[in-house]
């Protein structure tokens, strides 16, 4: 049991070691760490400006559900993100299919997968977990419930996305091979990829989670990766932390991901020993095919203490608290 101080003092440890393991981006190392709540954090750089929408939330007192919601929308609402919401990359058959879920500090969850023609799949989980006895709606019955609640149907293959698409479609050649092109990533050259998961702690403790992607670009129709999968995607459980996942989708799915990565967060690991573990499952099974895809993991614990670990080198998080808006990147991958 630790009591607030050192809970302050040991978090601020941890947050140090972090940053020092992060000299990458000059912020994270030189700002003072402080792991405190509320917290949010999330995937890829685009999370910087979707935590800071979260913390408006946060820092009122709000909940963490609320502000994991509003916080992933920005990307969503993004036409120049082409891997999450309105703006993202068709399948191979030029549909726009979208993935995401949510989870609160009750364990309630709401999910939607392949759903088209709605620009902001996560406010439509949150409504599948709060106004129907379900936990996943799919494809048009998802579509059917979005605008029965409201939603906007749009036509989301933009002009830049269609064009990307016809490209594709010269050589037809599907290759998930994901991130690894990523010696571009940097701030400043932002959307490359990926899915947006979100973790946060609310200024109560209570932790709830977000994830939401356009999948796979080009990915075969009716194809559904980890992102809306909970206990893949994302998992959530208030008395222990939470996880989520980016990258090849089917890796994390074969594994359970974001649950295991909870659940050896309970038996004591650290969330980076966590999701460096997770990682390994991965690798271990198939060797081969991991030196060739990208999944990273992410997740926090009760305490506010965050960690991330990723198969290749490239993944970044972005963590927002009372203290600091920076972006890390996880000290250590595989290859
Ligand atoms: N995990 C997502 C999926 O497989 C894609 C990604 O994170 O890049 O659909």
């Amino acid at each position: 049991m630790y009591n607030r101080r050192k809970f302050i003092k040991m978090s601020a440890a941890g947050a140090s070691l972090a940053a020092l393991s992060t000299s990458k981006i000059a912020r994270a190392a030189t700002m003072a760490p402080f792991a405190g709540v509320p917290v949010v954090i999330s995937t890829w750089d685009f999370g910087i400006v979707a935590n800071k929408e979260a913390w408006k939330t946060l820092e009122k007192g709000g909940r963490a559900l609320d502000a994991v919601e509003a916080g992933v929308r920005i990307p969503e609402a993004d036409m120049n993100n082409h891997t999450v919401g309105r703006a993202g990359y068709p399948d191979r058959d030029g549909h726009v299919s979208l993935d995401a879920c949510i989870m609160d500090e009750f364990g309630n969850c709401g999910s939607v997968a392949a759903i088209e023609h709605i620009a902001h799949p996560i406010s439509v989980a949150r409504l599948v977990m709060e106004k129907t006895p379900h936990v996943m709606l799919v494809g048009e019955g998802a579509t059917q419930f979005a605008v029965e609640q409201g939603f906007k149907k749009e036509n989301l293959l933009t002009p830049e996305s269609e064009k990307a698409w016809k490209e594709w479609l010269k050589t037809a050649k599907y290759s998930p091979v994901m991130n690894i092109e990523n010696k571009q990533h940097a701030p400043g050259n932002q959307y490359n990829h990926d899915t947006i998961g979100m973790l946060a702690i609310d200024v109560k403790g209570n932790i709830s989670g977000a994830c939401t992607t356009s999948g796979m670009a080009f990915k075969m129709h009716g194809r559904v990766g980890d992102s809306p999968l909970i206990g893949a995607g994302l998992y959530v459980d208030n008395e222990v932390g939470g996880a989520t996942s980016t990258g090849v989708g089917e890796e994390v799915i074969r594994n359970v991901g974001s649950f295991l990565v909870v659940e050896l967060m309970r038996q004591g690991y650290s969330p980076e020993a966590a999701c460096k573990e997770a990682v390994n499952r991965i690798i271990k099974k198939k060797p081969d095919t991991a030196k060739n895809i990208q999944v990273g993991f992410l997740a926090i614990n009760k305490k506010g203490e965050y960690g991330a670990y990723a198969i290749q080198k490239g993944f970044s998080f972005a963590v927002c608290n009372a203290e600091k808006q920076d972006l890390l990147i996880p000290g250590k991958s595989f290859y």
